[in-house]
């Protein structure tokens, strides 16, 4: 069993290798830190291009967050009609927008910025449509609160290195995988990133590209003869 400064050792590695591969990058949001919460209500189980008319259509027949709070429930569904589960989906934008105007008189998440990164992952959490892994992209790309995102992606590419056992679920990843970083936003985006694009990429939950890949003299899963079980693969289905 690998010791605990071998796999940080060993984690440092694989980030610095693909940090020279795919280049370090600044850390960025992918919109106004309300659009990234909102949207990401939105996004579950529903494609990019249909949240983001979702979002739009929203948008368009309700300008202003009140009116998304005040909208006649069946109008709000409908607007956002190209998201997956609409008729769940609203409610929880009005149940975020009421709790927000109650709580901040306006509709602004900035003050995350002054709470510890343990309380607005709890604010957020707490939120109704909102989990670990949006709440975590969330307060790092929009805040710089020093978390790990890890999505299929992250724990697929992260396992088969041997970064995590086999059997280790992508919610516990997040806990382990910061055990072996150092606590920098900057660090952590760049880990999320470049393992994102490298699943995407390269190591390809069927048929990995292991002859292309700047890992596979570090990695298990390749050592192995790819015989390996692993809890992120088991049980997908190749269509
Ligand atoms: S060697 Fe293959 S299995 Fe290992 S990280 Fe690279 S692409 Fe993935």
């Amino acid at each position: 069993m690998t010791s605990l400064p071998d796999l940080a050792a060993k984690t440092m590695q694989a980030h610095e290798r693909l940090n020279a591969h795919y280049g370090v990058q600044e850390i960025y949001g992918r919109a106004d830190p309300m659009h990234e919460l909102i949207g990401t209500i939105l996004s579950h189980r529903t494609t990019h291009a249909n949240e983001v008319t979702a979002y739009r259509t929203m948008r368009e027949r309700f300008p202003t967050w009140e009116a998304v709070r005040d909208a006649p429930l069946p109008d709000l569904i409908d607007a956002i009609g190209t998201a997956t589960y609409p008729e769940i989906k609203a409610p929880y934008i009005q149940q975020v927008l009421i709790r927000l105007f109650q709580e901040k008189g306006t509709a602004t998440i900035d003050f995350l910025h002054e709470l510890s990164t343990e309380a607005a992952m709890k604010w957020l959490t707490d939120l109704p449509g909102v989990g670990p892994k949006t709440a975590t992209l969330l307060l790092l790309f929009n805040f710089k609160k020093p978390l790990l995102p890890v999505d299929t992606h992250v724990h697929r590419v992260t396992q088969r290195l041997g970064l995590i056992g086999p059997k280790v679920s992508a919610a516990k990843a997040h806990d382990l995988l910061l055990r072996y970083l150092p606590r920098d936003a900057t660090v952590l985006f760049n880990f999320h990133k470049h393992f994102y694009w490298h699943g995407q990429r390269v190591c390809t939950w069927y048929d990995p590209k292991c002859s292309e890949c700047v890992l596979r003299t570090m990695c298990d899963y390749y050592q192995s003869g790819k015989t390996t079980v692993l809890s992120s693969t088991v049980g997908r289905r190749k269509f």
